[in-house]
């Protein structure tokens, strides 16, 4: 059952304890870190949360964030969109030894006495999950349209002629 808006900061253990799950959308733009590696800040972000107690009574945080960024092509240089989606699971610790003794599939999610800020939690899963490089698909792609179209394919030809390795390797075959 869902619980109602976003919370903006939240506290895990009583969210947790509550069970409690909530689903709704926050402004890209308030993600700074994240619309700094992008090429477009207009657009939102759609989240999943659901907070409860494992069996053995551990604060869970169970997670999805989506977003469709926009991001440079490398090979046109135009924007292109890439869709984000990333799924987490969290369990409260409270040291690093806790968190390196987590059950397999679980991330820490380290625990504090001050409310915790949803936006930074949530802006640390997309940068993982954000492509270090972005291509718009081959058949969209400016650059890679004048690639295929090409009717000779003489750039392939020319390869095959100055490819260094290839003197290199009849270099090696001369010298025996
Ligand atoms: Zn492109």
């Amino acid at each position: 059952m869902l619980s109602g808006k976003l919370p903006k900061t939240f506290d895990p253990r009583k969210l947790a304890r509550q069970g409690l799950q909530f689903e709704g959308t926050l402004a890209l733009k308030q993600f700074e870190q994240l619309v700094a590696c992008i090429a477009d800040d207009q657009g939102e972000v759609s989240v999943f949360l659901h907070f409860y107690m494992s069996e053995d009574h551990r604060v869970v945080l169970e997670g999805r964030v989506e977003a469709d960024l926009k991001m440079i092509c490398q090979r046109c240089l135009g924007v292109t969109g890439v869709p984000v989606s990333t799924e987490f699971n969290l369990m409260g610790v409270w040291t690093d030894e806790q968190a390196k003794l987590l059950p397999e599939g679980f991330e820490p999610l380290m625990l504090q006495e001050e409310p915790m800020e949803l936006v930074p939690l949530l802006e640390e899963e997309l940068l993982l999950s954000l492509p270090i490089v972005a291509y718009h698909p081959p058949d969209v792609c400016q650059v890679q349209q004048s690639f295929t179209t090409d009717p000779d394919g003489a750039d392939a030809a020319e390869e095959e002629r100055t490819n260094p390795f290839r003197v290199l390797a009849s270099l090696k075959t001369d010298s025996r």
